[in-house]
């Protein structure tokens, strides 16, 4: 017997769930589970329709406890939580239960199994229902201040986001002047816009703003709190230890937009190291400086080679990067162009493995053609072979697939390798934010398309090239998204998170440190209690993943929402058998 008063509703999710799982079984065979005084069937739970009657329920009933069994929480989660709000039920004190990713979806060859394991899986939540007791989100108050670390074009542009929108920023930059990599560009892709020019406007941008605040050859050292309300101190005037100061500060939030590295090639990769083989960077720094027509020791360039992909997309080696790094396409069409305009009549040959001018870039390939350039795609399993010949040149020896692998050997002055990004080593940066990092070692954020700033640490956001290879508008348009995420934040003057965290029984804690160990989060700290030391967590920090909890070896630890007693009645409920 229960004293609670649950309502129980069962998608059909249009046939994605009915087609597999019998839900009206499903309803029968759980209408009479302790606790139960609703069980409904429905075709979307989702649907406003069936939202209304859920709040009518819960009022008419006065249900204290709800569970919806229907898709992945991660979809739905807070739209029924919010059901349960509008009807004056505390949305912690609902469960979703998911029969589709995890039954229906998964188990389409057996009807009577799928709807059996449903049976178990509803049975399961109404048992955590009816263990539930209302919890409250934790508030915290925020810092209107933001840390951006790092002052490139995505740094720089954060900055004066954040500014305009009120908020104190400080921007730091490891290397002692600001600007980055566009800093010593000149004309860029798509429109030639100077590289120098843009950093030099929005230098002049920060320094007319007197709420950012700048520190060049800076770092961060130190992080402590949490989202809203982090401790920071910030190294400034590099790691020598003579003339070192640190600064400490509050900010509610941090945004990371530390950039990218260039490939360096190896050498003899595509013939690096031969006089006259340069990377797409080196090129570019000879076009930028280079008014009229280009020479290199003293002759004229009449030949120019471009070799794509040069440290992007590699299938092998010892870590390979495997992504693609999407600018670089782009960027050597835009130079041949501009190449071309400056020497009227200079021969270039691109060679690719498959040409990425995505969107409006195309246009740019186009120009390029309509120039003069060729272009002739190569096999990566053949690439080409690039050597010097006794006259000095260059001699690239290439087989072109779009002309059925004609074998063709190119004279060049110049050979251009396209070479991509790498991630910059962040090494105590990640250390000091335990920001995660992806398979490629760029940072990660929670998810591409829904999440695509933020990072798994709360009030932490990447931007720009930090993430993955960008170029600068995407960059940019990243760091204001960045700005925008930190903003509705600290703007609104709190936050409230998430009360599915983990806590310490202090009476029963015998301190031993394992869960200080096991926490990936650092939410655990040690204080006194009763004069002798116990375990007690962050509330602000915990992610409530539950991995210090099983480790307790007195039991001290439990997860609101995920006690033991639940996850046991849980486990019973599954176990029932299925009359
Ligand atoms: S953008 Fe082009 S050159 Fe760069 S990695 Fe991708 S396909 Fe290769
Ligand atoms: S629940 Fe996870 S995040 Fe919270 S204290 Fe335990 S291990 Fe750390
Ligand atoms: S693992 Fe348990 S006993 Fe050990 S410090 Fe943590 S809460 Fe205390």
């Amino acid at each position: 017997m229960s004293d609670r008063r649950i309502g129980v509703y069962i998608c059909h999710c249009g046939g994605n769930i009915s087609d597999y799982v019998d839900v009206e079984k499903v309803r029968r065979a759980v209408q009479d589970e302790p606790g139960v005084v609703v069980a409904k069937t429905a075709m979307f739970t989702c649907s406003d329709a069936t939202q209304q009657e859920m709040v009518q329920d819960i009022e008419e009933q006065q249900l204290d406890g709800l569970v919806v069994a229907s898709c992945s929480p991660k979809l739905h989660l807070f739209t029924f939580r919010e059901v349960a709000k509008r009807a004056g039920l505390n949305p912690y004190q609902y469960t979703q239960v998911n029969v589709r990713e995890q039954c229906s979806w998964t188990h389409t060859d057996d009807y009577a199994g799928a709807t059996a394991k449903a049976i178990r899986l509803v049975r399961g939540g109404i048992a955590r229902t009816r263990l539930t007791e209302p919890l409250q989100p934790i508030k915290i108050d925020t810092v209107p201040r933001v840390l951006v670390v790092g002052a490139g074009i995505a740094g720089m542009r954060a900055a004066v986001g954040l500014a305009d929108l009120g908020l104190a920023v400080l921007l730091i930059e490891r290397e002692p002047v600001v600007g980055g990599r566009v800093a010593a560009w000149g004309a860029m892709y798509p429109h030639g816009k100077n590289g120098r020019q843009l950093i030099a406007r929005l230098n002049e941008e920060i320094k007319q703003r007197e709420n950012i605040t700048l520190f060049t050859c800076a770092e961060l050292v130190e992080k402590s709190g949490s989202i809203g309300n982090f401790n920071i101190k910030i190294r400034v005037g590099g790691n020598s230890g003579q003339g070192q100061e640190i600064i400490t500060a509050r900010v509610g939030s941090i945004i990371v937009a530390t950039g990218f590295d260039n490939y360096q090639p190896v050498a003899g990769e595509y013939g690096y190291g031969i006089d006259g083989v340069l990377t797409l960077a080196e090129y570019k720094e000879l076009l930028d400086s280079t008014e009229g027509k280009l020479f290199r020791h003293g002759r004229e360039i009449k030949d120019v080679v471009y070799v794509y992909c040069v440290g992007s997309r590699q299938q092998s080696g010892e870590n390979p990067n495997r992504y693609c790094s999407r600018y670089c396409c782009n960027a050597a069409v835009h130079a041949s162009i501009e190449a071309v305009d400056k020497n009227p009549g200079l021969h270039q040959y691109h060679l690719f493995r498959d040409m990425r001018t995505y969107g409006k870039y195309e246009l740019l390939y186009n120009q390029a053609r309509e120039k003069g350039a060729v272009f002739l795609r190569f096999d990566h399993q053949e690439p080409p072979v690039v050597e010097k010949m006794a006259d000095g040149k260059l001699m690239v020896k290439v087989r072109d697939l779009l002309t059925y692998s004609e074998q063709i050997d190119i004279a060049a002055d110049v050979v251009v390798l396209v070479t991509g990004m790498v991630p910059r080593d962040n090494g105590s940066l990640v250390d000091v934010l335990k920001l995660p990092l992806g398979q490629d070692k760029f940072f990660n954020e929670i998810h591409p398309k829904l999440r695509p700033v933020e990072t798994v640490v709360d009030g932490v956001f990447i931007c720009g090239a930090c993430q993955g290879p960008k170029n600068s508008s995407e960059s940019v348009a990243s760091a204001l998204s960045a700005v925008t995420q930190s903003a509705s934040i600290l703007k609104k003057g709190f936050v409230e998170l998430e009360p599915l965290i983990a806590q310490v029984d202090p009476e029963v804690c015998r301190w031993c440190g394992e869960c200080t160990s096991a926490c990936p989060y650092g939410a655990i700290e040690q204080v006194q209690y009763q004069g002798r030391a116990v375990a007690r967590v962050n509330e602000a920090v915990c992610k409530g993943c539950g991995g210090c909890a099983p480790l307790c070896p007195a039991g001290a630890i439990d997860l609101k929402g995920y006690t033991d007693e639940q996850m046991k009645s849980m486990i019973d409920a599954f176990l029932k058998e299925i009359v």
